[in-house]
């Protein structure tokens, strides 16, 4: 299948053509495009995953760009499948509406999956819309209540929102946010969609984390931005909006959630703003020589790793992998795993007797650990690692070992386990 890449000259948030190359890595094939059997024939190009930041703002950006219709129209993900996003959109909603007195009106969520988080909104008395472009996943949220637009967020629709449902009191991204290429035109139809006194609120990976935790897996093709709060401010500042508040959390690793208003607006701007930016300001995390040094660090780590994995080869170790997770295909091919791993079980059905993308590493049901007992397993969704750990202590308890890469390198046996 040919997929259309196309390739930015400018910063995404300010145009600027300053762009220099900090994180080289290896070209990937898109992370989630898991295939059957029937696919294996076909072939599965690679495409640039390399990070630039911008010298003028200091975004941090990878400039290859894979068709988003490709990336998104059969995305398998679905955020109500995981009972602690759900807790957190609940959390979301409740602080959102308490915080800024919204008592009614219109959410609207941009990509907006299965409808977990504007279910949150809909318990609380709000009118809700759903806009994404996954066919599938948006038929079931409007089936579950969640009336949902199968499309990409664009002025146009926004405009066309506003008139047959009138300005909302809350506008939603997540995760998205690091998703779009056109992110400037995303912020217009914001502006344009925002009712006076609203909020818009979005959460993105954090640059900051992805540092301090090496979070390589969260490094693929739909993150086509890592966000940090000095480049993000500027940028939303030229298209109307005022970061008015910026909470960081754990979730997918490492996040930030952002409150955003229209410039003029009624809210006063929290102190987690200024806190973050001097953070930032005291790490230079809009300095080059800033992300060069991660990517220094992440060769240093893969150098360990295959050093430790061709000491286990040699020693005639079965190696395994645990997660078809998206994170899992970055992992492989940035830490040279795909001649190590010769096979990857993963809990989910839908994952299970496909293929890893690229590498057609076969996927099979974690029972086949037990029924197979491999020496060792190498934990590919890094963000399960300890529910991985917990609940297959069967299998260290007869002798395996699970590997860890981020952030550093760690055999966990049966001594390592959490006790019940
Ligand atoms: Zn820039």
């Amino acid at each position: 299948m040919q997929v259309k890449v196309t390739r930015r000259k400018t910063c995404r948030l300010c145009d600027g053509s300053r762009l220099e190359l900090v994180v080289p890595l290896a070209p990937t094939p898109v992370a989630e495009k898991y295939a059957t059997k029937e696919e294996l024939h076909q072939p599965t190009p690679s495409y640039p995953l390399d990070l630039y930041i911008c010298r003028d703002c200091g975004h941090v950006q990878m400039l290859d760009v894979v068709d988003p219709a490709f990336l998104f129209a059969d995305y398998t993900y679905q955020s109500g499948k995981t009972k602690k996003i759900v807790e957190h959109f609940d959390e979301i909603a409740e602080t959102t509406l308490r915080r800024y007195n919204i008592t009614g009106g219109l959410a609207v969520d941009i990509g907006s999956n299965d409808g977990t988080l504007l279910s949150r909104f809909k318990l609380r008395g709000m009118r809700v819309l759903g806009v994404d472009p996954a066919k599938e996943i948006a038929a079931k949220a409007t089936e579950s209540g969640v009336p949902t637009i199968t499309d990409f967020m664009s002025l146009g629709l926004a405009k066309k929102i506003k008139q047959e449902h009138g300005a909302a009191s809350v506008v939603c991204a997540f995760n998205v946010f690091a998703h779009n290429d056109d992110i400037a035109g995303m912020a217009e139809s914001i502006r344009a969609l925002l009712a006076p006194g609203g909020v818009f609120v979005f959460e993105a990976s954090y640059l900051l984390d992805i540092l301090d935790r090496m979070l390589l897996g969260t490094i693929f093709h739909e993150h086509v931005s890592h966000h940090s709060v000095k480049p993000m401010v500027s940028f939303l500042k030229r298209h109307g909006l005022e970061l008015i508040d910026v909470q960081r959390n754990s979730i997918q690793g490492g996040s930030i959630v952002g409150t955003v208003q229209l410039v003029g607006g009624p809210h006063p701007v929290a102190k987690t703003v200024g806190d973050l930016l001097e953070i930032e300001q005291a790490r230079k995390l809009d300095q080059p020589e800033t992300l060069k040094k991660f990517s220094q660090d992440l060769q240093k780590l893969k150098g360990q790793l295959e050093a430790m994995m061709a000491d286990l080869k040699r020693q005639g170790k079965t190696i395994w992998g645990f997660g078809a997770a998206r994170s899992g295909t970055t992992l492989i091919a940035q830490m040279n795993l795909a001649k190590v791993i010769t096979h990857i079980v993963d809990d989910s059905p839908d994952k299970q007797n496909k293929f890893s993308p690229g590498d057609h590493i076969p996927i099979l049901p974690t029972k086949a650990l037990y029924e197979q007992m491999p020496d060792y397993v190498f934990i590919l969704a890094w963000i399960h690692a300890q529910p991985i750990i917990n609940n297959n202590r069967a299998y260290l308890e007869r002798g395996g070992r699970f590997i860890l890469c981020v952030p550093e390198i760690r055999v966990v046996g049966p001594d390592d386990l959490e006790k019940k």
